[in-house]
């Protein structure tokens, strides 16, 4: 892989926020996440909920913010590695290069931690044969929604994200199950009386104890979770959403000052590692905000100051962005 000015671990809100400064100070920028989805917390957590504290938004659903924060983050063409966790930092040269689970190896002049909690992973259902189907049968979230069309659809999960790819696929699938232990529900109260008021089949009291099929798969097992009594559900694809874990897991081992489970950093958002920054939830120092709004700033510093790190001519400041050429003009704004 090339070498890039900057690599961001972690596609939160902080995250997207440096790799939109990277392309306004015309730095190459890749965001490496541990999930298929962008967004951090915002998409991961509460989609659903409404953020009131972010600048110049009275009230923002959270899924909105995170598609603004990615459209905005992803405008110059950051590089893209989802669905693998940075786990080795090896020093090289004057650089760094990080290697991942997979086994990439991703060349880098700079980084900006931006992990928050740690790397996320989707919560399995942990019963036999799930790795075997993952992602043939099995699946942790919905990157592609064509890719189940017309599919016998057995939606696991009883919370927001549950409930919205029950609406979000209602049109497309052939059919849809949802699965769900209880009958109580995590899920906003209107998702919850749409999905109840359609074609959504609702298994309640019912979980996913075996999976079925040659490569393919065919259909699940389903256990009443309290007669144990079982029965067949045909289905071309499970997908779960029962939440996720989070662990900062390898960057403890990378030679960072780690103080109760955060990286400590100066007023630069430097660490002590050369060249390495760290921004959002996952860095502390005194006076820390874990918020989304004090996070976007500190996503700019650290991008400047790592623009100084590899170009010792550039300016801090980075101007401002409405004296910019960034994109066509807003009639609304025009003075012509
Ligand atoms: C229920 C809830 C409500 C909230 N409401 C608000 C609110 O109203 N206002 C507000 O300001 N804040 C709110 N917050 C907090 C806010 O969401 C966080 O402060 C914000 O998401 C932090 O952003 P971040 O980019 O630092 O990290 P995150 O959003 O946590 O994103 C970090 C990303 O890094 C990835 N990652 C971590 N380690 C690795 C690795 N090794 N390799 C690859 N990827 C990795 C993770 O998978 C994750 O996607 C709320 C939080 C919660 C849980």
């Amino acid at each position: 892989m090339n070498q890039v000015d900057v690599t961001i671990i972690g596609g939160g809100p902080c995250g997207l926020f440096a790799a939109f400064y990277a392309g306004l100070r015309g730095m190459s920028a890749r965001i490496i996440d541990s999930l298929p989805e962008l967004g951090g917390q915002l998409t991961a957590l509460y989609p659903e909920k409404y953020v009131y504290d972010v600048a110049g938004f009275p009230k923002v659903l959270a899924k909105d913010l995170a598609k603004g924060f990615i459209e905005q983050g992803l405008q110059f063409g950051a590089e893209l590695v989802l669905e693998d966790t940075a786990s080795e930092l090896v020093r090289v040269g004057e650089g760094y290069e990080i290697r991942t689970l997979a086994g990439k190896m991703l060349p880098t002049k700079t980084l900006v931690i931006s992990a928050g909690a740690g790397a996320f992973q989707p919560t399995k259902i942990g019963i036999p044969r799930e790795d075997e189907f993952h992602e043939s049968g099995v699946y942790y979230g919905v990157r592609d929604k064509s890719r189940f069309k017309g599919k016998r659809l057995a939606i696991v999960g009883g919370g927001d994200s549950a409930f919205d790819w029950c609406m979000n696929l209602e049109d497309i699938a052939g059919s849809i199950s949802l699965i769900h232990r209880r009958d109580v529900f995590r899920a906003h109260e209107e998702s919850v009386s749409k999905v109840k008021n359609s074609s959504v089949n609702m298994k309640l009291w019912y979980a996913v104890k075996e999976l079925h099929g040659n490569g393919v798969l065919s259909g699940v097992t389903l256990e009443h979770t309290q007669t144990k009594e079982t029965e067949r559900l045909d289905c071309d694809a499970v997908i779960v959403n029962i939440g996720f874990k989070s662990s900062l897991g390898p960057i403890k081992t990378w030679g960072l000052e780690i103080e109760k489970n955060q990286i400590r950093v100066n007023q630069n958002y430097e660490t002590n590692l050369p060249g390495v920054f760290a921004i959002g939830d996952v860095c502390t120092f005194p006076g820390k905000l874990k918020l989304i709004a004090t996070g976007a700033g500190e996503a700019a510093t650290a991008v400047c100051f790592a623009k100084t790190m590899i170009d010792p001519a550039a300016k801090l400041f980075p101007g401002h962005s409405s004296e910019m050429d960034l994109g066509a003009p807003d009639p609304a704004h025009s003075t012509e």
